[in-house]
């Protein structure tokens, strides 16, 4: 796990809180503006809290089928694109894409023009320019299916 800056006080003025539901426990001013969940911890009595993996266990606990998987997989891209899209970040590098947990080698279609590289979800497509390394979110209308 990477090292993130530890603060020595938190302010909670944005109100916001876990996104899991059984949490929803207060989220510092001071933490990334990525942060949704809870950060992964090891409880004294040695279980995992987890907030992200419980939160979407919850709803893949609904899935039966691969097809239906395969939607919520589709649906948390698309929600995870949303939320890196409205923060509207100066520059989206591959670490940010990783720790939002959005997953370019799934992505629904798949072209390279040039230097760019597509990659198609849900809502959005990300771009990826080989030369000066830089990705990007952008939305789309088009119907994929
Ligand atoms: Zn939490």
């Amino acid at each position: 796990m990477k090292k993130k800056h530890q603060f020595d006080f938190h302010t909670f003025f944005d109100n916001r809180k876990c996104k899991f539901s059984k949490c929803q426990y207060p989220i510092a001013d001071q933490e990334h503006a990525t942060r949704e969940y809870c950060p992964k911890e090891v409880l004294p009595d040695g279980t995992i809290k987890n907030c992200k993996d419980d939160y979407w266990a919850v709803i893949k606990k609904e899935a039966k089928t691969i097809y239906k998987e395969m939607e919520l997989f589709h649906k948390m891209m698309a929600e995870r694109l949303d939320h890196l899209f409205i923060l509207n970040l100066p520059t989206i590098t591959v670490d940010i894409l990783e720790s939002t947990g959005i997953e370019l080698t799934k992505s629904l279609f798949y072209r390279k023009e040039n230097e760019i590289s597509y990659f198609y979800f849900i809502d959005y497509f990300v771009t990826y320019n080989s030369i000066n390394k830089q990705l990007k979110i952008s939305k789309h209308e088009n119907e994929l299916f």
